[in-house]
């Protein structure tokens, strides 16, 4: 695995480097990355439910 490839933690989309339209969710200690249109699509839901269950 290429260590300087992003990849989407959500929907697995991958860029070459990270975008910096992708954002960066510490989801228990973890860094996870997030891709712009799923930070879209999730932003709702990430409002809404501060705890980070779904995650
Ligand atoms: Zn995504």
């Amino acid at each position: 695995m290429d260590s300087t490839a992003a990849v989407c933690s959500v929907c697995g989309a991958t860029e070459e480097q990270q975008p910096l339209t992708w954002t960066v969710q510490s989801v228990r200690g973890r860094t996870a990355l997030v891709c712009e249109a799923c930070t879209r699509r999730h932003l709702r839901a990430m409002e809404a439910q501060l705890d980070e269950e779904h995650w």
